[in-house]
C-alpha cells in the first residue's frame, strides 16, 4: 500500500455486544457495533469515515431501488491463538469487487480505502470476532448506486459500505441439490462471475420451486443447453472421483470463488487430480449410478464446505456417502480452517493479520 486515507473515526457511546450470546449466532442477524463508509460523488470516492451501524436515508427515487446497480462481497476474519484479528484471502475480495464494479459500471474502489477501511473496522470491533469453534466474522463490503434519478443510465453517486457480522455455521446438515433444466442463473455474456445484486433476486424464485420439492438449493446448469454443470446455489461446485476432483472451469457463468481456488491449491499440493473442465449432467449421473462419486461438495465463504448428500435429476433422487473423517472435503475443510484461525503456518501468504 502506498498512499494511505484520512479516515474519520466515530465510535459508539455504548456497545450493544453485550446482547449477543455468542453460543446462539444465527447467521446474518447479528451486526457489529460499526460500520466504514464512503461516497463517491465528483468523480471520486471521499469522506472515508466508521461511524455506528446504523439506518440509511436516502430518496425513493435513488437508482439502487430501481435498476439494480449494486455488488458485495462477503469474506470473513478470525482470531488466531493469539488473539489476533487474521483475515482471509481479502485482496482477493478487493480485486474481485472491482471486477464484479467494472461490469456494472460502478466506479472501482481503491485498495487503499478497501484494506484500511477494513483494517480500522476490524480493529474497533475486534471483540465481535468471535473465537468459538465453526464461529467467524462475516465481512460485507457492497457498492450502490445512488443517483436520483428515473431513466437508465450509470449512477454519478455510490456508496462503499463495509459492516460485519458474527456468523455461526451457514448450513447445519448435508445438502440435497436438484439439477436445474430449465431455468438459468447465468449466460454467457452475461453477469454471472459479478457479484452483482440482481442475479441473487433471480435466482430465488427457481430455488423456492426446489425447496417445495424438498430439495435445499439448486445446481446450475448452463443456461444455453442445461447440460452441463456450473455452480451449486451460490456456491461452487466439486465432485471426488477416485484421485480426480472434478469442477467446473470458471468464466463469464461461474464465478470465481476464492473458496474454490484454495480447495483446488490444496487437493494439488496433496497429490489429487485437479481436473476444471466441463462436467457434463450425463457424466455425473452416470458416475452416480456406478458409485464412482465419492463426495460431492459446495464450496464458499458463507459454507466453506458444505457436503452434497443428494443429487436429484428430473426422474432420480441418487445418495451420497456422508463424509467421514478421512473424506477429502473433512480433510480439507480442517485444514482451510486451521490455516484461517492460524493455527497452521500459512505457507501460501493468504492471511492478513489486522
Ligand atoms: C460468492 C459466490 C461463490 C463463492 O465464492 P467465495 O469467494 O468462495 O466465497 C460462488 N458462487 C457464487 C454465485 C457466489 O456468489
Amino acid at each position: 500500500m502506498t498512499d494511505t486515507i484520512k479516515i474519520n473515526v466515530h465510535p459508539v457511546p455504548n456497545s450493544r455486544i453485550g446482547l449477543v450470546d455468542f453460543n446462539n449466532i444465527v447467521f446474518g442477524k447479528v451486526y457489529s457495533d460499526h460500520m466504514f463508509i464512503s461516497d463517491f460523488y465528483n468523480g471520486k470516492w471521499q469522506d472515508f469515515r466508521i461511524e455506528a451501524y446504523d439506518m440509511l436515508s436516502f430518496t425513493p427515487g435513488s437508482a439502487i431501488l430501481h435498476y439494480g446497480q449494486s455488488v458485495f462481497e462477503g469474506l470473513k476474519a478470525y482470531k488466531n491463538p493469539s488473539g489476533d484479528v487474521v483475515v482471509f484471502r481479502p485482496e482477493m475480495n478487493f480485486r474481485r469487487l472491482n471486477q464484479s464494479a467494472v461490469r456494472m459500471c460502478i466506479p472501482e474502489v481503491t485498495e487503499e480505502m478497501f484494506m484500511e477501511g477494513l483494517t480500522e473496522l476490524l480493529r474497533l470491533d475486534k471483540n465481535w470476532v468471535p473465537d468459538l469453534p465453526n464461529t467467524s466474522l462475516y465481512i460485507r463490503p457492497y457498492i450502490f448506486a445512488l443517483d436520483e434519478y428515473i431513466g437508465i443510465r450509470p449512477s454519478d453517486n455510490y456508496k462503499f459500505i463495509i459492516f460485519t457480522c458474527p456468523v455461526g455455521a451457514y448450513y447445519s446438515k448435508p445438502l440435497k441439490v436438484k439439477i436445474e433444466t430449465k431455468f438459468s442463473r447465468a449466460v454467457q455474456g452475461g453477469t454471472g462471475f459479478a457479484k452483482a445484486a440482481g442475479n441473487y433476486a433471480g435466482s430465488l424464485y427457481p430455488a423456492k420451486l426446489a425447496q417445495q420439492k424438498g430439495y435445499d438449493q439448486l445446481i446450475w446448469t448452463d443456461g444455453v443447453s442445461h447440460r452441463y454443470i456450473e455452480e451449486a446455489g451460490t456456491m461452487n461446485i466439486m465432485f471426488m472421483n477416485g484421485n480426480k476432483l472434478l469442477t467446473a472451469s470458471t468464466g463469464d457463468t461461474v464465478l470465481s470463488g476464492i473458496t474454490r481456488d484454495s480447495v483446488l491449491t490444496i487437493a494439488r499440493e496433496w497429490g489429487i487430480d485437479v481436473e476444471e473442465r466441463n462436467i457434463s449432467v450425463t457424466e455425473i449421473i452416470s458416475s452416480l449410478k456406478n458409485g464412482e462419486i465419492t463426495e460431492a461438495f459446495g464450496t464458499g465463504t458463507a459454507a466453506t464446505i458444505a457436503p452434497i448428500e443428494l443429487i436429484a435429476d428430473d426422474e432420480n433422487d441418487y445418495q451420497i456417502p456422508v463424509p467421514g473423517p478421512e473424506s477429502f472435503s473433512t480433510k480439507v475443510c480442517e485444514e482451510l480452517d486451521s490455516i484461517k484461525t492460524g493455527k497452521k503456518k500459512d505457507t501460501h501468504g493468504w492471511i492478513y493479520t489486522v
